[in-house]
């Protein structure tokens, strides 16, 4: 695999024998790379690496921001989901108030926070915890993910490339991702797809069989 990857204009940046994780440099001429199973999960980069594999791949890039307050006394105990402010927030062991809300500028694909953001996420805030009102913002930040059309994430393998899964599509994959994780390599393993992952086929838009995320917020934006 090391010498295809070398060979191919691609490199492993950790692995061990049959099995590695891969650079591919996407300013590059298409590398060419013969294995047996690849796990495409790119994030934001995964239209553009399946693009690479010669096959289409549902959703987008798309820029999620999120802020931090300065640190208050313990005033939120759960996380919160705002669902029609579009909002969600938690308070930090340390008493940061950390959020975000999602404004309509999509797609994106800079890294720049912005103002539109930092002030429907500030206008939630204080509506909803007039307490926050006073609170200064310690920080704002924005990163990449990629979405798909009904916000779950694609899981599994995909239906035009045999041999190619994916681990894509994943708007709340910090939650996810031990769970998909553990299913996805026991599939690849046993070529049994446990039916908690099966609703997040790659293939399912093809079959119109959409998941439902109602406790997404992202999935209430219009
Ligand atoms: C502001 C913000 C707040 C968020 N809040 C939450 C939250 O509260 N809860 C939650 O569950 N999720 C949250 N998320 C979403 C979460 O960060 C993503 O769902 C998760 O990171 C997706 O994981 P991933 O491994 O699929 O993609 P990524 O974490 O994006 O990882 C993709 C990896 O692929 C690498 N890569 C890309 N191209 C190549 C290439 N050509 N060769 C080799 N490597 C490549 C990238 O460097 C990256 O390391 C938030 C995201 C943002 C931006």
């Amino acid at each position: 695999m090391a010498k295809n990857c070398a060979n191919g204009g691609a490199y492993i940046t950790a692995g061990l024998a049959g099995l590695g994780i891969i650079s591919v440099p996407l300013a590059e001429a298409k590398p060419h790379l013969a294995c047996d199973t690849l796990v495409l999960a790119g994030g934001a980069q995964s239209n553009a690496l399946a693009d690479m594999a010669g096959v289409p791949l549902e959703g987008y890039p798309m820029r999620l921001e999120a802020m931090a307050l300065e640190p208050t006394r313990a005033l939120i105990g759960p996380a919160v989901a705002l669902l029609d402010r579009l909002c969600y927030m938690h308070q930090t062991a340390r008493g940061e108030v950390v959020g975000g809300a999602e404004v309509a500028e999509r797609p994106q694909v800079s890294l720049g926070a912005d103002v539109p953001v930092m002030a429907a996420t500030a206008k939630a805030y204080a509506e909803m915890f007039p307490q926050l009102g006073a609170a200064r913002i310690l920080r704002q930040w924005a990163g990449l993910v990629h979405i798909s059309k009904d916000f779950g994430p694609l899981l599994g393998a995909h239906p035009q490339l045999r041999g190619l899964h994916l681990s894509a599509g994943w708007c709340y994959g910090h939650a996810g991702a031990p769970a998909a994780g553990e299913l996805l390599a026991k599939a690849l393993v046993s070529g049994v797809v446990d039916e908690r992952m099966q609703p997040f086929a790659v293939d399912r838009f093809q079959r119109n069989c959409p998941v439902v995320e109602p406790g997404i917020v992202l999935s209430h934006f219009e």
